[in-house]
């Protein structure tokens, strides 16, 4: 099973997976991704906001609605990456937000973690895939074969 990768558990909230280029955080809400960095804003983001999106709009109540944006994922430079070099020990990170991507269908978690693997490819070769950019979509859709199995044998998604 997900020969290659190695799966390190920092907190039960959730997981962590190198994947050489990037690490794969995966997280149970969309405020785990601050939770794993320790941050309370990062890229213009803030957790407030993410706690917001988290409300369940099926049963609002007054005054406590969330915005009804569910973040499903979230890909960026490692918030302590001053100098964006996007590599070791500061490696970018590629975020699932398992609290709604579990709520779409299986074509819509498939296309949805290639919208994140997109962010990756362009983010590495640092927004320039100009002459490159059959590679770039082909690593996009190389890495979300490997998350989309990932998460399969997990049992995260069916
Ligand atoms: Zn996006």
């Amino acid at each position: 099973m997900n020969k290659g990768l190695k799966i390190t558990s920092r907190s039960p909230v959730f997981n962590k997976t190198d994947m050489g280029d990037y690490v794969l955080i995966i997280g149970k809400n969309a405020t785990d991704i601050f939770k794993y960095y320790n941050v309370e804003e990062m890229h213009g983001l803030n957790r407030a906001d993410a706690q917001a999106e988290e409300v369940d709009m099926t049963t609002p109540k007054k005054g406590d609605q969330g915005n009804g944006v569910y973040l499903y994922g979230l890909t960026n430079y490692d918030p302590k990456d001053k100098k964006l070099t996007a590599k070791d020990p500061y490696k970018p990170f590629l975020f699932l937000n398992m609290g709604t991507l579990k709520r779409y269908n299986e074509y819509e978690q498939n296309t949805a973690v290639m919208h994140e693997t997109m962010h990756m490819s362009i983010l590495l070769n640092n927004w320039n895939i100009k002459d490159k950019e059959e590679e770039a979509i082909t690593y996009a859709e190389d890495e979300a074969n490997k998350i989309i199995k990932k998460l399969k044998s997990s049992k995260l998604i069916k």
